[in-house]
Parts: structure tokens; sequence; C-alpha cells
């Protein structure tokens, strides 16, 4: 007698789908096939059972740039959302002040999505200082769970130059650590910021043009150069051109490696957005691009040029955006909105498009939006959806097979997915703690219906029922032979 039989949906997994009973017990997936006995049903005809999602790219509760605007989602508020759309595992970052070690760093954001988190998580670790100290800590980290490490070549207070991206990569090379490379060209942003700025440029509009695809290109070249030197595996975030993915493809045809990842903003938006009213809520690196490079992405998803499909979650209410909170101005719980504390104007006019904190909404929006122009579009099948929504992802990152697929022993992280159900997209019936979604108007067909993470229902019938606080750290091995 199983505790849960999720009965009669189409099982989806890497590679295979068929009709059959899911058996759920202590939290695990313990059975697939037919007429299971349950002490708890779950009726899934009809729906597609899928591993549930895994986002391996988000930044909850993120003090972002110089005045540390805060992402308005914290471990609580955004956890709950991405559950609501389907996905059981996030990865998020540590960022390591400059009076703390990285080891400190982990143990404190480790805490905090502990005490808060309603799914289970993984951490990446930011490696922007390469001091003889931290480059010490690099097995420690590793040690820890936590293998893989986000390097930006942009970003005054994140950036690493080439000579110490490589002195990184060789540490990561030495002890079986995977890096993240946000690939941009820092000098060209630079320049091309400064020129805007001296011609008194200010609209977002702007951010675009200074975010150029031939700059991701190169940057994406150079840093899988130096990974090729170094002789560590790398993965690079957000790819988000046609340039980039190219550079990225001639990489692997040359037997490296790496692979990439790519959102759904890039996926589903273009760069039109930036003429309309609402440009500066786009403000994100790298910007939305042309209709080209969108085909262009959806083309390497579906033939394998790209991995998998990350959100890089980082959201700003208006007020936020706008210069007058540095934190969000209420936080929505599955109880209600509330608003929170009054606070002083961080900026007395709205920033220039250079000052807007950058990032977008996502982590509730990413299986439904990938199913929807992936999968009803007809250019993913049902089995690739969940290589790029779950699979892939856990194998890259160490998680599989306990999470990404629907096998015993895996954990009963389970998605009942409704193809039929029909979504428009609206900030307000999200439970993202934000008041705008980049995908706000998009009518979807396909959600999220029922949601489990380690056998216990988060989700049921479109309905909240989890509770927060419940997530798991997930230490993860090294990832020795991925180079
Ligand atoms: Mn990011």
């Amino acid at each position: 007698m199983f505790d849960i039989v999720v009965r009669g949906g189409t099982v989806v997994t890497d590679g295979a789908e068929r009709v059959a009973d899911v058996g759920i017990l202590d939290g695990r997936v313990a059975a697939l096939g037919e007429r299971l006995a349950g002490r708890r049903e779950l009726d899934a005809r009809g729906t597609l059972v899928l591993p549930g999602g895994i986002d391996p790219h988000v930044h909850l509760a993120y003090p972002q740039g110089p005045a540390r605007v805060v992402s308005a989602d914290d471990w609580q508020t955004g956890t709950i959302a991405a559950a609501c759309g389907g996905t059981t595992t996030v990865i998020d970052f540590v960022e390591a002040r400059a009076d703390e070690t990285w080891m400190a760093a982990l143990a404190a954001r480790r805490a905090e999505a502990e005490a808060a988190a309603a799914i289970d998580f993984g951490l990446h670790m930011t490696f922007h200082r390469t001091d003889p100290r931290s480059l010490a800590e690099v097995p420690e980290v590793i040690a820890a769970g936590v293998p893989s490490f986000k390097f930006y070549m942009a970003y005054d207070g994140l950036r690493l130059d080439d000579g110490e991206l490589l002195a990184g990569f060789e540490a990561l090379a030495a002890h079986g650590g995977l890096a993240l490379v946000h690939a941009e060209n820092h000098d060209v942003i630079r320049h091309l910021v400064a020129h805007h700025r001296r011609a008194g440029h200010t609209h977002a509009a702007f951010h675009p043009l200074c975010h150029p695809a031939t700059g991701e290109a190169e940057a994406t070249e150079r840093a899988l150069a130096l990974a090729a030197i170094a002789g560590n595996p790398v993965h690079v975030v957000h790819v988000s051109a046609e340039a980039g993915l190219a550079a990225l493809a001639r990489a692997r045809a040359g037997g490296q490696a790496a692979t990439g990842e790519v959102c759904p903003q890039h996926l589903v938006l273009t760069d039109a957005v930036y003429a309309g009213a609402d440009a500066d809520l786009f403000a994100m690196a790298p910007p939305l691009r042309r209709d080209s490079d969108r085909e262009a992405l959806w083309a390497a998803l579906r033939d394998g040029g790209l991995d998998f499909v990350v959100t890089d979650h980082c959201p700003f209410t208006r007020a936020q955006r706008r210069g007058q909170r540095r934190t969000p101005e209420f936080r929505r719980t599955p109880a209600g909105v509330q608003p929170t504390a009054p606070e002083e104007p961080w900026s007395a006019t709205p920033p220039s498009f250079d000052r807007l904190p950058g990032g977008g909404a996502g982590i509730e929006t990413r299986m439904a939006l990938v199913h929807h122009f992936g999968v009803t579009a007809g250019r993913l099948s049902p089995s690739r959806f969940v290589e790029v929504t779950s699979a892939a992802a856990a194998r890259r990152f160490g998680l599989y097979p306990r999470k990404g697929t629907l096998a015993p022993w895996a954990d009963a992280d389970v998605v009942l997915f409704d193809r039929e159900r029909e979504v428009a997209i609206s900030a307000e019936r999200l439970h993202q703690n934000v008041d705008h979604t980049p995908f706000e108007g998009l009518t979807v067909r396909g959600w999220p219906r029922t949601v489990l993470s380690r056998g216990e229902l988060l989700v049921h019938d479109f309905e909240w029922v989890g509770s927060a606080g419940r997530g798991r750290f997930l230490a993860r091995g090294p990832v020795a032979g991925l180079a």
C-alpha cells in the first residue's frame, strides 16, 4: 500500500512517455505500474505527469547593484510562486560581502533559505574575487555541497578580468568545480553607457543598445577559450543571441563539453518592448533581442544546442524600478497582499537606463511558457519538454536521479500538468511578489494542476495548499568528468 498513487496520467520522463500509475512511499517514487493501491489517490487522467521542474538560476532576496535594491521575491514568496508554476527545485546564489568568507556567506544564505523555502534548493557560489584565501576555500565550498561557481565578466564589484577568470577556472579544474559564466564584454558596456550619458540619453530604450549581441558573443568565445586553457567544465548562463549561440556551438563542435541555458523572456519576447511606455520594466542583462535571435534560440533548444531553460528570476516592483523603494512595498502571501513599512525614496528622480535595477519576474511562468510556445506550438516533444525544464539541469548540476526523473528512489517531486487549462497571464493572478510580469496579457494553454514535493501536496487543483519552511538544502557532489 502506497501513501499516494497518482492515477492514470501520461508519465513523461526523459526519453519515455507512457500511461501509468505512480506509487509514492515515504516521499519517494516507489513504483510505476498499473492498478497500484494507495491510501490517497490523485486522479491524473488526461494530464501529463512530469518530474518537478528545476530552475537552477534564480535570485531571491538579492540586494542588487550599488544601491542594494532587494529583489522583490524572498525565499518564501518566491518558492511558493515557483511551486504554483510547477517548479519544485531552485538553485540560487551566494554573494559574500567583502568582510565575509565564502563559507560564512554560504552558511548564512543556507540558513535564510532553510527557514523560509517551500521547495528544495541548492546554491551556487559567486566567484567575485581571487585572493589566496578565497581560492583556498574552493575545496571547502565544494565539500559543503556547492560545486558550481558563478563568474561575471561584466559589472563592477562582481566582474573578474581575464587573468582572474583563468585563476578561478584553474582552481575549479583542480577540485571538480563547474564554472557558470555571465558572458558580456564589460568595456563595451561601459563605453556605450558613457557615450549615451554624454549625449543626455536616459530612457530605458538605450539600455539594449549598450549590451550588443556581438559583445555577448565575444565574451562567450573568450570564456570558453579560458576554460579550455584551464581545463574546467563551463556552463554559459542566459544565452540570448544567435551570435552567442554560435560561439557556444563552435566550442562544442570542437569537443568542449560546454553547456548553455536560455530564459523564457529571450524565447518569447523581443526588443520591441523597449519602444513601449513600460520600457524600464524590461531592464535586464542580457536585454531582449531580435526576432531572428528568438527563433535561433528555439531551434537550438529543440536540437540540443542549448541544454535547458532557466528564469534568472530577479523581480523588482514598479516603485523599486522607479527609485521610490529599496524593498518591495507589499508582500504577497497565499492569505493575501499586505503592505510593508514605508520607506524613504533612494532616488529623487527616476533612474536613467544605466541605474535601473536589472532583472525580471518569471519563476512561476517558466513551465507554462515553455510548454505553450514549445510543445503546443509543435517545437518540442513532451519528452524534450521534460529534458529542458528538469532532467538536463538535474544532470548538469549533480541532482540526478534524485531530481529530474520519475523512477524508483527519486524524490516524489511530481507535477500533474493540465494541457488544456487556459491561463491569461497577469501579475494579479500570479503568486510572485511583484506588480507586473514581462508576459502580461499572453494567454497560454497548459498549466500545472497539482504539484507534490517529496510526496507532500503543495498545489492541488491550481490552489496553494502547502507550507513554507519545509524546503531542504540539496548538497551536490563534485562535477568531475564534465570538462
Ligand atoms: Mn542571473
